[in-house]
């Protein structure tokens, strides 16, 4: 079966207060090596791979900032996927954007070069909201994003928005997601800010300068989203995920979907072969194995038939429309309630889930207790 690439650019313009992920500061000459380790990384992965596994179905560029590359290190990126990999005709190929740091010329340059879908990490409108949660980027600068996006030919563009920032209303809230429309994207991802550990927020939170935002309050924010973006024809089709018909991020459904990819990059993760493994997260001891041509995977975990099935329930009921009963028989070769008979006795009473037309999904109350849901089928 086709697989999924996911291409971690660790780089960014600064470092935003929330931020947990592998990013390091933009440098040119860095990102120059880091571009070369790649082609390295991609060559050390395919010399014995399986043909289907050089057939890929998406790409994703994340990040990071992927767009703080240059147009032509962006182009090189998709050209060495291409000598090392197949890629199907339609094949999904996604490049996240912040605002800032996204030009016409270098949209219509990674346009040229095969990239078909754009996704903007908007966040907030309110320029207090974007300061708080320390982004480089202000409301014109996502205004400008989207038009350069445009013109250079994109007609499938994500926004990636946050609730629950601290000191966030319902009101700021609805401008946002007012404000987003006027910019018609084609799929919008609404996330419950977390609070992480170790980052500037949560000590701006402990110290009571910021207070964290009400449950109640996000989940209003939760339940405000998904009633407006399906009144403006968004199908709610995974927990924090809406889309207009077919623009589904096909790439976020293989992981949904449990199905395979390889991460490539620092700090990239990969499910291939029944085996979860991540690469080191240092950028500068990932290009200087590489220019040995030496392996960078650094965690590696061989998952059980049981962690197989686990995760496939868990990442399945993500999905509004459930998880597939019948392809799941098919792939475990025994029946859901077989395995699960007693838990779904439970949770079905507990209202949270519920089965019909063959498929398992979270009800209406069981959405905002998914992690419980999920903890009953780890
Ligand atoms: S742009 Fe994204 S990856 Fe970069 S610092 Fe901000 S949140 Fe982190």
């Amino acid at each position: 079966m086709a697989i999924g690439l996911y291409i971690h650019v660790p780089f960014c313009l600064q470092k935003c207060n929330y931020c947990d992920f592998i990013s390091y500061p933009y440098d040119v000459d860095l990102a120059a090596s880091y571009v070369y380790a790649l082609e390295k990384e991609m060559a050390l992965h395919t010399v014995n791979m399986r043909s289907d596994h050089r057939t890929v179905k998406s790409i994703y560029l994340g990040g990071g900032t992927p767009t703080v590359l240059t147009g032509e290190h962006l182009t090189a990126i998709l050209d060495y996927c291409r000598s090392y990999f197949t890629l199907t005709a339609d094949a999904e190929i996604t490049v996240e954007c912040n605002p800032g740091t996204v030009d016409s010329a270098k949209m219509v340059e990674i346009r040229k070069a095969g990239v078909n879908r754009v996704s903007i990490g908007v966040q907030a409108y309110q320029q207090k909201m974007l300061s708080r949660l320390g982004r480089i980027h202000n409301w014109r600068e996502v205004v400008e994003a989207a038009r350069s996006c445009k013109e250079a030919g994109f007609d499938n563009l994500s926004f990636d928005l946050m609730f629950g920032i601290p000191g966030q209303s319902q009101k700021n809230w609805r401008e946002t997601l007012d404000r987003v429309i006027e910019l018609t994207p084609q799929h919008v991802s609404a996330y419950n800010l977390k609070i992480e550990p170790d980052t500037p927020l949560h000590r701006d939170v402990v110290s009571g300068y910021l207070v964290s935002c009400d449950e109640e309050l996000e989940l209003e924010m939760y339940w405000y989203a998904i009633d407006f973006l399906t009144g403006h024809g968004f199908t709610h089709y995974e927990i924090s995920n809406f889309a207009q018909p077919g623009r589904e991020a096909r790439h976020n459904l293989i992981y949904w979907n449990n199905e395979e990819y390889l991460g490539l990059g620092p700090a990239a993760h990969s499910m291939m072969n029944s085996h979860r493994f991540s690469n080191l997260e240092s950028v500068e001891l990932y290009i200087n194995r590489l220019n040995k041509n030496e392996s960078v995977i650094h965690k590696l975990n061989s998952l059980t038939r049981e962690e197989q099935i686990s995760e496939t329930v868990f990442l399945g009921l993500r999905l509004i429309s459930g998880l597939d009963l019948t392809a799941f028989e098919q792939r475990y070769g025994k029946s859901f309630s077989e395995l699960f008979g007693d838990k779904i006795k439970k949770l079905t009473a507990q209202g949270l889930i519920e089965i019909e037309e063959n498929r398992v999904r979270l009800t209406a109350k069981g959405l905002p207790l998914a992690n419980e849901v999920f903890a009953e089928f780890i």
